[in-house]
């Protein structure tokens, strides 16, 4: 199988990643619509696929086959100008993304928008912990190289905006960058 790397690909692949709340999804979106980039949600590519090998009773859903997953996304990754949202990060192959950035919440906004969304008991519990832990950050500065992953504020509509200003400069940043090797 062909090695791909950053050399590779003209635009870059971007991680969104958090703890669920965070605004990925709407962030992604946006961000697809406005840059004309390709929005992958891995959660949608495992239902629509059935990318499964079991069941969490815990929280009361499917767990996600990792390795299906991957081999389900490499090629579209591997033709960059992805922008890919998922809750966790550390089993994607490492060469796949460019930048990453990690949203981050505070308390009182992720509780009630777990809540709106139907959370509750454990699961809500356990979720309000992560982002107090800072878990999704620390698992993407030990997976990936720490100057690639860069946390946002996402509390906000004008964080949203402001967000999306951000990325699109590190986007022309790395595009120039790109050029002069
Ligand atoms: P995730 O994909 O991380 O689970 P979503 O994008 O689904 O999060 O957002 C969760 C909720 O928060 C949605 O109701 C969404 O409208 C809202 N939301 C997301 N980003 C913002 C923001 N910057 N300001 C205000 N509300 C937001």
């Amino acid at each position: 199988m062909a090695t791909y790397s950053s050399r590779n690909r003209e635009s870059p692949n971007i991680l969104l990643t958090g703890t669920p709340g965070t605004g990925k999804t709407t962030l992604g979106q946006e961000l697809a619509l406005r840059l004309d980039m390709q929005y992958v949600n891995v959660g949608d590519v495992a239902k629509e696929k059935e990318l499964y090998e079991g069941w969490d009773e815990d929280y009361q859903c499917p767990v996600l086959d990792e390795d299906r997953v991957i081999d389900e996304m490499e090629e579209i990754v591997n033709n960059g100008g992805c922008i890919i949202d998922y809750h966790s990060c550390e089993f994607f192959p490492e060469r796949w993304f460019d930048i990453i950035f990690v949203l981050r919440t505070d308390n009182s906004v992720l509780y009630n928008r777990l809540q709106q969304r139907g959370y509750s008991g454990r699961k809500l519990q356990d979720n309000i912990q992560c982002e107090i832990f800072q878990t999704i950050l620390d698992e993407a500065r030990s997976s990936y190289l720490p100057s690639i992953v860069f946390p946002l504020a996402s509390n906000c509509p004008d964080d949203l905006e402001t967000n999306i200003d951000k990325i699109k400069d590190y986007i022309e940043r790395w595009k120039a960058s790109k050029e002069q090797i």
